[in-house]
């Protein structure tokens, strides 16, 4: 199999090579099939993984490795620590088996690979170390693996299931744990604050399911999870907890961007707002591109507001406090009419497919005939145009491209 996969991209004799030189690279230790595998790997061809046998968690004995496969029913929030003899991360997750429940703990680089990981799935383990057996606790080390299982290794029929479920957020119940997937709609700014003489950190964002609103506190490592997001990006919470009709994302649960698997067909399907209807809260519109006016990365001064398209040291103020600031301005219509509309920051260069550096204005009349008929799914909101008292549409983010 990896031999046919590498004889795609070399030639026999080049293979043959290849494995020779690679076999004298380790001075003779590697077999032909070890070396075809270092090649593969090299190559950036998957390779198939060995065997593992697995036992259960009741046979774990302390101070000794254990492989086996378990049920993931908890993944904590990431922590960082800091002490005298060193420094680093960890992440804790709660799994189990038909035999036994156990803490996993994972350390430093395999803390980001816990981002992969989400509640329910099957967990192979090899070689990682038995630290307690009574309550049975195991960490990861150097010689340690873990993946999740695919369907061909998936021996998940005996595994218990996290009794934690997801939820619509219209279907969260006050102090009830639950999964949810949702889009963000806003962000506020990273608040700092002191707590039994530590660093604590509140971040507060906007989600929205297409159907629902909700406000989420996120706490600690959450808070700085929560800053990274994008506005209009998926994010999925294990273990949201609605208080005081707020979801609150503390040390037992976690943010998710982008889960592999969210489930925001329900989302997509959500009926958009007609431009005719929408105000000023965020929603959901569908709009057919008419024209593109301008794009332009502008350099605002921070006391008169003052704006130019080149980057000067001082206004004509005197003062020398400047912020960038990119938009977009459209024509847009849907069935109940036409409307001006403007996009900012990312979801101007999002709408036009910019990187950081791109001549905006430039860009735009390139991609004007790209863009003009195409029809774009976006959180917006409305508002009174300063210039022309007109209503018109803010774009906070590209949902989605209609086809
Ligand atoms: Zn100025």
């Amino acid at each position: 199999m990896l031999k046919d996969a590498l004889l795609q991209r070399l030639s026999a004799d080049n293979l043959d090579d290849a494995v020779r030189r690679k076999q004298e690279q380790f001075v003779g230790l590697l077999t032909e099939d070890a070396a075809l595998r270092v090649l593969a790997y090299e190559n950036g061809i998957p390779t198939p993984r060995l065997p593992v046998e697995f036992f259960p968690l009741s046979s774990a004995q302390a101070g000794s490795s254990l492989s086996c496969q378990v049920r993931v029913l908890a993944v904590f929030s990431p922590k960082r620590f800091q002490n005298a003899e060193r420094s680093g991360r960890l992440c804790k997750l709660r799994v189990a088996d038909a035999t036994f429940a156990a803490d996993l703990v994972l350390w430093n680089s395999d803390v980001d690979a816990a981002s992969g990981i989400q509640r329910n799935d099957v967990l192979c383990l090899k070689d990682v170390f038995v630290k307690i057996q009574n309550p049975l606790e195991l960490h990861s080390r150097l010689s340690s693996e873990f993946w999740v299982a695919d369907a061909t290794e998936s021996a998940g029929a005996n595994l218990p299931l996290s009794p934690v479920v997801p939820r619509r957020l219209a279907e969260l119940r006050e102090g009830e744990e639950a999964d949810v997937f949702a889009r963000v709609l806003d962000k506020q700014s990273l608040k700092e604050f002191r707590r039994q003489n530590k660093a604590g950190y509140l971040s507060k964002i906007t989600l929205s399911d297409g159907a629902t609103r909700l406000a989420a506190a996120c706490w600690d490592e959450n808070a700085h999870v929560a800053q990274s997001l994008q506005i209009g990006e998926a994010v999925k919470i294990e273990g949201a907890v609605l208080k005081n009709g707020e979801i609150n994302v503390s040390w037992s649960g976690r943010l998710l961007p982008n889960p592999a698997n969210h489930d925001l067909v329900e989302m997509q399907a959500a009926v958009p707002k007609t431009l005719a209807a929408l105000d000023a809260s965020d929603a959901p519109v569908e709009v057919r591109i008419d024209k593109v006016l301008d794009a332009q990365r502008q350099h605002k001064c921070r006391s008169c507001g003052a704006k130019s398209a080149e980057k000067k040291d001082v206004c004509a103020c005197g003062s020398q406090d400047f912020f960038s600031l990119v938009y977009v301005s459209l024509e847009v219509s849907d069935a109940s009419g036409p409307m001006r509309a403007v996009l900012f920051d990312a979801a101007a260069t999002e709408l036009l497919g910019a990187k950081n550096t791109t001549d905006l204005n430039l860009l735009s009349q390139l991609k004007r005939d790209y863009l003009v008929g195409k029809t774009v799914r976006l959180t917006a909101y409305a508002k009174e145009s300063a210039r022309t008292g007109q209503k018109e549409l803010v774009g906070k983010a590209v949902l989605g491209w209609m086809v």
